[in-house]
Formats: structure tokens, C-alpha cells, sequence
């Protein structure tokens, strides 16, 4: 067994706000070898749960970590199972969960969902308040090339496991779809992935993109019309899509700053030009703030299916633990 169990943060989150993680499993412990995975290829992967820390440690260290930082004066929102591997494969999970609500803090965790056809994981999920459930593909083959799964594992038991879950589950669940360039962004694959979240009715589905050095070299994000596409594809189905692209941002008020108004908001969504117009009005801001920011790349401007659309440039490729929480798992 393992003897260390650390936890990391607070840092911030766009979706979990404060979340202060907590690493149950040891790196790199994963159903999965993601092409895209920040943490390189899986050397061993796995499906048997097992205990990999004793859950008092991994309990002891978060009570230390929250008790710490709340000593800084730092406010923790979440408690987030979010290691550098997959988080159900840890056997007391569930134990771990129930027991960390005595802090009062909502629990989330980010999960591949791998396991999720297994009615024990289910279980242990739904004592969380926020559950994340990646999705990136629904088609066979698109799932092999893309999470190069374990051996033993069976997509359609993990969607149906996904669909069990989403009916019976109390707290908010959302999906997490990451899309690789020439992989998963294209239209037959995203309108299945639609049908499929169409069913689950996630809270919110979230498109993300890679933007920190994958696995395999050559894993590249989509070009900005595919990710037009892609947002406009789920939109179609669902009520609630944003892009997660590395970006934090207050999403959708309007402070009096059409710059920062405007950078909020295509970093979560695609905007068409005529609301980007109604948006700088609203701000007393004329269209040389969009030009601005067209010109030194910070946003960029893409044609799709007639219309002229803005979104946020994806962010170099660089190391960024503080977004760890958003799109590991
Ligand atoms: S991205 Fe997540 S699920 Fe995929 S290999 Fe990395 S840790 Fe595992």
C-alpha cells in the first residue's frame, strides 16, 4: 500500500469554484491511455478497485488541508476527487465521500466513467454532490483510438451505466467531452454524441479541448469551425453546452467593461457577431474593442454555416496546474 495520499489546493475552478483536490489514487492509475492524457501514457493499466491509500490518511490529510487553509483565510467550495489517474478504482471511494461530508463542503469528483457500469460505483458516486462524467465518444472504434481502454472494458455497459446513473442520481451531474482534432469532431460522431447526452440531460455539457502537451505527440485540438460545429451539434439537443478551454471567466454579466464582458463569455461559448454588437452597445463600447482583440489573437474569428462567430484563442501550451481540476479524470 501506498503511504502517501496527498491533496492539493485550493485552486480555483471555473466550475467548482475554490475546489481543493484530493489525489486518491497514486499517478497515473488508470482504466484509460487517453491520447490527449497531460500525464503521458498509462504504464499499468487497471480495473480491479482496490485500496490504494487507508482511507483515515486520506481523510486525515484533507481535514489538514482544509484546516490549513481556511487558517489562511482562504474559502474552500469543493472537495474535489480529481487525481492524476482515476478516481474510482479506489475501493473506499464511497467511505471517503461519506465520511468528508462531516466538513460541511460539497464533495465532487471527476471521473472517466470507465467503471461506471459496475453498480458499486454508481453507489459510491451518488454520495457525491457534483459528479463529472467524460464522454468522448459513443462509437466503438472512436472510444478505442481515442481513451484506449482497457482490455476488459465495454462501452456499452459504461452507457448504460451512464444512463442508469443520470436517473437515479440526486446531486449535479455534468459530462465532460474532450475533442481531438480528426478523431471525435467530426459531424457523424458529435451528432451521436449529442443523442447520447440527449438522454443523460447533464446539467451542463462541457466541450473541452487539449491544451497542455498529450500523450501522443500529433493530438491537436479542433480547428475553431469544428468547435463551432461541435457546440452548435450539442446545442441542438441540449439546453446547457460550454467550452472548457482553459480559461476562468464570470461568465454573462455584464460589468461596464465590453473587453472583459466579451473575453468572459467566448471563453464558454461560441458568440455570433450580431450579439457581440448587442453586448458592446450595452457596454457604450463601438466594434474597435472586437478588432483589438481579433489583432493581437486573444480572440478569433470564425465563418460557419453563413454567420460570423468570435470565440477565445486557446491558450499556449504550457503546464498549468491551477486548471488541473478542469480537465483531468
Ligand atoms: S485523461 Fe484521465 S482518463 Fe484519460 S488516461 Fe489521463 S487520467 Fe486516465
Amino acid at each position: 500500500m501506498d503511504t502517501v495520499s496527498p491533496t492539493f489546493g485550493p485552486v480555483p475552478s471555473r466550475r467548482l469554484g475554490r475546489s481543493l483536490g484530493i489525489n486518491n489514487v497514486p499517478p497515473k492509475t488508470c482504466s484509460y491511455s487517453c491520447i490527449y492524457c497531460q500525464l503521458g501514457w498509462t504504464p499499468t493499466m487497471g480495473v480491479e478497485r482496490r485500496t490504494f491509500y487507508r482511507p483515515e490518511e486520506v481523510m486525515d490529510a484533507v481535514r489538514a488541508q482544509v484546516r490549513e487553509a481556511l487558517r489562511r483565510g482562504e474559502e474552500v467550495d469543493h472537495l474535489t476527487f480529481v487525481p492524476d489517474g482515476e478516481p474510482t478504482l479506489d475501493l473506499n471511494l464511497g467511505a471517503e465521500i461519506l465520511a468528508l461530508k462531516e466538513l460541511g463542503v460539497p464533495i465532487a469528483v471527476i471521473t472517466n466513467a470507465s467503471l461506471v457500469g459496475r453498480d458499486d460505483v454508481r453507489e459510491d458516486l451518488s454520495a457525491a454532490n457534483w459528479v463529472s462524467l467524460k464522454v468522448d465518444a459513443v462509437s466503438e472504434a472512436v472510444w478505442r483510438r481515442i481513451n484506449r481502454p482497457h482490455r476488459d472494458l465495454s462501452l456499452t455497459s459504461i452507457l448504460a451505466g451512464i444512463r442508469k446513473f443520470s436517473r437515479t442520481f440526486g446531486g449535479i451531474l455534468v459530462t465532460e467531452t474532450m475533442l481531438a482534432s480528426g478523431v471525435n469532431d467530426h459531424a457523424e460522431e458529435l451528432h451521436r454524441i449529442a443523442d447520447f447526452l440527449g438522454e443523460v440531460r447533464p446539467r451542463v455539457a462541457y466541450l473541452a479541448v487539449p491544451t497542455r502537451p498529450p500523450a501522443e505527440p500529433g493530438v491537436e485540438p479542433p480547428p475553431g469551425e469544428r468547435l463551432v460545429a461541435a457546440f452548435s451539434i450539442l446545442s441542438a439537443q441540449l439546453s446547457h453546452v460550454e467550452l472548457l478551454i482553459g480559461y476562468e471567466g464570470d461568465a454573462f454579466a455584464a460589468s461596464g467593461d465590453a473587453r472583459r464582458d466579451l473575453l468572459s463569455i467566448v471563453a464558454v461559448h461560441p458568440m455570433r457577431e450580431g450579439a457581440v454588437r448587442k453586448l458592446l452597445a450595452r457596454d457604450g463600447a463601438g466594434g474597435e474593442v472586437v478588432e483589438e482583440l481579433v489583432a493581437t489573437g486573444t480572440i478569433v474569428e470564425i465563418e460557419y454555416r453563413g454567420h460570423r462567430f468570435y470565440v477565445r484563442a486557446l491558450p499556449g501550451r504550457r503546464q498549468r496546474t491551477e486548471e488541473r481540476g478542469d480537465a483531468t479524470g
